[in-house]
Order: structure tokens, then C-alpha cells, then sequence
């Protein structure tokens, strides 16, 4: 049985592709009547299933080709993050930033969105400098970041290779915090990427991740102590499932994800939503969360607070919006998370949520107008389609 990695979305494909050419996919995407790609089944949503062809591109070449002069990396759609990262910075480069956890594919993290944190980074999908896609014909056509399609929900075409901006090697420095009283906007800027865990249990957020690109110029919260010993989001967890911590610097890609690549955070044991909310409401969307948050905490494991850039990517929940994004991890129970998953979308109504693609949500999300436009010359016939995009994009 094909399941997503948290076990909560059984795929109804009624068949399982690994092609190991390009024109394989090609000549399978030409023939089937339905069929989406899986990349590494981290999405929460059914946005990758679908009743016909399922198709995973790991065993495609792993090409990782570095352009030096035009400061990009042409990347295999099946490459993750994970192994992408340690390649890059041993020629001397690095990705403006990275989501939580490495193990994801860079084409399943670029449908969705994905992002890390940094009141200044966008999300993954804006290191997308262009995307080689086979479309419903079995044609292959390269569309750049002005496109439209870069957050393409899967519902364009299969990637089978992004070309992704690159920029020099750097190192990151990773402290901390404990016990911030309430949500202060200022800390986000003041590092390269910060992130603040609650398990929204009292007033105050439990933790403050601040990581610091060594070298910068930014201004660094003079917060109160750091913790003296490493910490995991979750209290009582073990750390060493974590990113090294205590200010000690070191690459980028070893302290911008909070969990190491050799490590799993959890067995899938979980469920995720997030929402994102226009920075500038960040705080009441806090404490209108904040009204509910016994019926949040208790099916929760942890939440996480980030700062997202604005955007162009027509798709990107952080379209033309500086963002603040309000993730949850919940417990695996859809039976008893989605009922506060509802709550939730209620109570930030009035920050016009825009949902993660992956995650869990209700809501009907907000569609760029353009997208449509995009459907009808790439799939006119619904090859990519399936019931999660039906209802979003309807
Ligand atoms: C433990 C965990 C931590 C996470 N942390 C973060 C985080 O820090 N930040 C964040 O924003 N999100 C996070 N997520 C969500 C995750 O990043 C997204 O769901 C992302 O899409 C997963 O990538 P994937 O490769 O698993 O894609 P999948 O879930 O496999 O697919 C997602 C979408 O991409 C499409 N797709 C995949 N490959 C291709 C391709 N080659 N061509 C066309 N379409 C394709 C699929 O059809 C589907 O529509 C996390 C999820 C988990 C489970």
C-alpha cells in the first residue's frame, strides 16, 4: 500500500511509476489519462494522490549541475534537500534557506511552496530560477520564475529538473531562548532566521530559535540568557535529533533545518497545518489564536512561528504579502484535530488566511487569476488534476 510519509493519505493510484529517463516520463506522461508525481510524501494534504498514475522520479540521474557564472544549480526534480546541501557547499555555495527538515525533494517543496524562516527570505520556491516540465503532451517546456507556474501545485505538469539560485557559502550560528512573554515581531529581524515554538499551554511562547548568519550586520536580540544545553521544540524530547545549538557556528545547511538529515523527527506520528497572515497582523492573529488555544493545545505536539518575505510566485500563500505563518503539528487523530483546525480558520478569518498547500486545512484557499489561464494551455483536458485540486482551484 502506497501512503504518504505520515500515513494518513492511502494513494488510490491504480499504478506506481519509477522511471529512470527523462523520456520515460515523457512517454508515460503522453499516455496516461491521469497521473500525478509523489516527491517524498511529506505533503499532509491529498494534493499528490490520485486514481491513476503515480509517479516518483528518484531514479532519475541525480543531476546536480553548478553554473558558476550564472550563480545557479540545475537539480534532478527527485533530489532532496538533504543531499543537494552538502554537494553545494563543498563547491563553496549555499541556497538562501531551508525548510525545518532536509528530507524533502526540491520539486515537491517548490508545487507547495515550502519555506523556512527570515523576515527577509522568501520561501523555497523563490530560489527557482526556472523549471524543465513535461506537460500533458509529453512535451517538455522550461518556464521561469516570471511564469506563474513555479508554485504549480502539481497541477501543470511533472518537474522533472529546477534550475535554483545559488549564492557563496556561509556559516550559521544557532542559539535558544526560552520563556518570550509575548510575540515580538522585532526578534524576527533581528537574525537571519528565527522561529518561535508555543504549545500554546499559557501567555508566553516556549522557545526562540535565533540563527545568526555569521558576519552579518544585523542588529542581534539582546534577549535574555540562552540555554545552556541543547534544546528539541518540543520539551522533554531529546536533542540529538537537532541541529547543533550554543552558538557554535557552522554550514548553513547543518543549522537552517532544525533537525539533522541523519535524523527523523518523528515516525509520522503527526499531523501539520499552518496559515499564513499579513505580517502587519501578526499579533492580533497571535492572540485571536490565542482566545482558543485550550481547544488547540489539546490536540496539538508543538507549534511554530515564522517571518516570510512577500513574493511574486502567483501561487505562494506570501503573494505580494509580507507573512507571518502559524504551523501546528497535531496529534495524529484528523477526527479530533479537524473540528480545531475549523476553529482555527474562524478565528483568523479576518486576517484573510491563505493556507500551506501540504498541510491540513478546510478553508477554501485564495486562487491567483492566473493560474486558470495556465491549466487551459498545460492540461486542458485535467491529466494533472485530481478531487484536492478540483475543489481549491474551483
Ligand atoms: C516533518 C515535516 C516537516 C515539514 N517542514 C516544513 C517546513 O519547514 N516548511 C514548510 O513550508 N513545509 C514543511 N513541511 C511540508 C512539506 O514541505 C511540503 O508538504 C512539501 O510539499 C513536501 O515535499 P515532498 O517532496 O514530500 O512533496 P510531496 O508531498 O510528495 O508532493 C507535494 C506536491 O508536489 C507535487 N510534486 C512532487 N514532485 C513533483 C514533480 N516532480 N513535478 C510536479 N509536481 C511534483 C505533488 O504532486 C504534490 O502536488 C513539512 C512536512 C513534514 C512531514
Amino acid at each position: 500500500m502506497l501512503t504518504n510519509w505520515a500515513g494518513n493519505v492511502i494513494f488510490g493510484a491504480r499504478e506506481f511509476h519509477q522511471p529512470s529517463t527523462v523520456d520515460e516520463v515523457r512517454a508515460l506522461v503522453a499516455r496516461s489519462e491521469r497521473i500525478k508525481a509523489v516527491g517524498s510524501g511529506h505533503s499532509f494534504s491529498l494534493i499528490a494522490d490520485t486514481q491513476g498514475d503515480l509517479v516518483s522520479l528518484r531514479q532519475l540521474p541525480p543531476l546536480m549541475e553548478i553554473d558558476s557564472a550564472a550563480m545557479t544549480v540545475k537539480v534532478a526534480a527527485g533530489v532532496r534537500y538533504g543531499e543537494l546541501a552538502p554537494f553545494l557547499h563543498s563547491h563553496g555555495y549555499a541556497l538562501a534557506n531551508l525548510g525545518s527538515l532536509p528530507h524533502l525533494s526540491v520539486a515537491g517543496a517548490t508545487a507547495t511552496a515550502t519555506h523556512g524562516s527570515g523576515d527577509r527570505n522568501g520561501n523555497l520556491a523563490t530560489s527557482v530560477a526556472s523549471l524543465d516540465l513535461v506537460t500533458a503532451q509529453g512535451d517538455t517546456v522550461t518556464l521561469d520564475r516570471a511564469s506563474g507556474a513555479v508554485v504549480n501545485l502539481g497541477a501543470l505538469g511533472i518537474a522533472v529538473a529546477v534550475t535554483l539560485d545559488i549564492e557563496p557559502a556561509f556559516q550559521i550560528s544557532q542559539r535558544v531562548y526560552r520563556n518570550l512573554p509575548e510575540l515580538d515581531l522585532d526578534i524576527f529581524a533581528s537574525a537571519y532566521s528565527v522561529s518561535m515554538f508555543t504549545q500554546w499551554r499559557g501567555e508566553s511562547l516556549d522557545q526562540v530559535w535565533v540563527k545568526e548568519r555569521v558576519g552579518a550586520q544585523t542588529q542581534a536580540w539582546q534577549g535574555k540568557q540562552p540555554a545552556m544545553a541543547p534544546m528539541h521544540p518540543i520539551a522533554g524530547m531529546p536533542a540529538d535529533s537537532c541541529t547543533p545549538q550554543l552558538g557554535e557556528p557552522g554550514p548553513w545547511y547543518e543549522r537552517l533545518p532544525h533537525f539533522r538529515l541523519e535524523h527523523t523527527p518523528s515516525a509520522g506520528d503527526e499531523l501539520q497545518s499552518e496559515f499564513f497572515v499579513p505580517r502587519s497582523q501578526a499579533v492580533q492573529a497571535f492572540q485571536a489564536i490565542n482566545g482558543i488555544r485550550e481547544r488547540v493545545a489539546a490536540v496539538l505536539q508543538i507549534s511554530e512561528i515564522r517571518t516570510i518575505a512577500a513574493d511574486e510566485l502567483w501561487m505562494s500563500p506570501c503573494y505580494q504579502r509580507e507573512s507571518v505563518a502559524f504551523h501546528f503539528t497535531w496529534i495524529k487523530d484528523p477526527a479530533a484535530v479537524l473540528p480545531v483546525v475549523q476553529a482555527l480558520e474562524e478565528e483568523l478569518a479576518p486576517f484573510e488566511p491563505r493556507p500551506h498547500w501540504g498541510k491540513v486545512f478546510t478553508m477554501r484557499p485564495a486562487v491567483h487569476p492566473g493560474f486558470a489561464g495556465l491549466i487551459e494551455l498545460y492540461d486542458p483536458a485535467g491529466k494533472f488534476r485530481n478531487p484536492f485540486l478540483d475543489r481549491a482551484l474551483s
